[in-house]
């Protein structure tokens, strides 16, 4: 066999609840994940050892060591697989990425998920997706979504996934990129730094919790819970609904580090979403359009609003990660 390609999905967090910081330094989580079709492509080829190239969106600021996610997971289904080395060479990783780098939209796990697939493929090592999904929880917590794909409730640091049994209902989202990047690690400690008691967020406002359009408002951390409102517009169909109910408790402390997207937030608002907000980490915002004409006028208005670096239209729920045939 010579090489072979899939494609994977971004996702966006429908709700995303932090819980108070753990002792090993993460955060229990309770998210709601939406795939969407926005795709990065990777291909893999038997080689004499691992190497990545990475082409397209952001492709300067991907590591192309041990650290790339895909190549991490590469090794990871290696050590997986009965017999190990065996037969099992290197592979040269090639990631074509449209997904934006460090946007809240969790490309690095999204390729690590592509590359799984593939090489299971290409060493025919037959593992079923949720042998996949152990192993690409061991690289990153978004990987067993990217691998599933469609809508599904998170818990723990994500990664323990239930599908949500929802209808086949095409959402509708424009995505407006920001002029920069934001670190996940960064936005969180931003986040338990706004929680501090007495410190400059307090728990006073409701801003991003379900519920309200979110510009602002930190959510305290002690029950997390999933939002059945959110969990009931989506099994109804209901895109006002849902729009009403997107939440993300990181968008306070992402806004704090990035204020311009409160203006990009405001700007879809203004323009008819029926929700906004920022996607996981940020700085990426997205905007629940009520139809494909709306999403494209919207859009359309964005990029000429000067509050962002570019716009796309996607629709959603998408697929997991998949083999393609070229
Ligand atoms: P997270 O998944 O942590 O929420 P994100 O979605 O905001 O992050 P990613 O695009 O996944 O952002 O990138 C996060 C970091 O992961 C990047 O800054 C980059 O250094 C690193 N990284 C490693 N491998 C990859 C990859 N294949 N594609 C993109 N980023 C990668």
């Amino acid at each position: 066999m010579t090489g072979v390609t899939a494609r994977v999905p971004a996702k966006l967090n429908l709700q995303l609840a932090v819980g108070p910081l753990r002792g090993d330094g993460y955060h229990d989580l309770v998210t709601v994940f939406h795939a969407i079709s926005l795709f990065d492509q990777v291909t893999v080829e038997p080689a004499a050892r691992d190497a990545v190239t990475v082409t397209g969106e952001g492709a300067g600021r991907v590591p192309v060591g041990q650290d790339n996610l895909a190549l991490r997971a590469v090794a990871a289904l290696r050590a997986a697989v009965p017999d190990g080395d065996r037969g099992r060479p290197g592979v040269q990783v090639t990631i074509s990425k449209r997904i934006p780098v460090a946007a809240g939209l969790a490309g690095g796990s999204a390729d690590a998920a592509a590359a799984l697939v593939a090489c299971n493929e290409l060493w025919a090592a037959g593992l079923t997706q949720r042998q996949l999904c152990e192993v690409g929880a061991t690289v990153g917590s978004d990987v067993a979504f990217a691998l599933l794909g469609g809508t599904a409730v998170g818990r723990g640091r994500g990664e323990q996934l239930t599908p949500a049994l929802v209808p086949a209902t095409q959402y509708h989202w424009v995505l407006a990129f920001a002029d920069g990047q934001l670190a996940t690690p960064e936005v969180y400690a931003a986040l338990d730094r706004l929680r501090e008691p007495g410190g400059p967020g307090g728990y006073g406002g409701t801003g991003s919790s379900p519920g309200s359009t979110g510009l602002g408002g930190v959510v305290p951390p002690e029950t997390i819970q999933l939002d059945a409102a959110l969990m009931s517009a989506l099994r109804a169909g209901d895109a006002a609904l849902v729009g009403s109910r997107l939440s993300n408790d990181l968008q306070p402390a992402a806004v704090s580090l990035f204020p311009a997207l409160r203006k990009t937030l405001a700007a879809g608002l203004e323009l008819g979403a029926l929700g906004a907000l920022v996607a996981g980490s940020g700085p990426t915002c997205v905007f629940l359009a009520a139809s494909a004409k709306r999403a494209l006028d919207m859009a359309v208005a964005m990029s000429g609003a000067g509050v962002c670096r570019s716009v796309a239209r996607v629709t959603g729920p998408a697929p997991g990660a998949a083999v393609v045939s070229l």
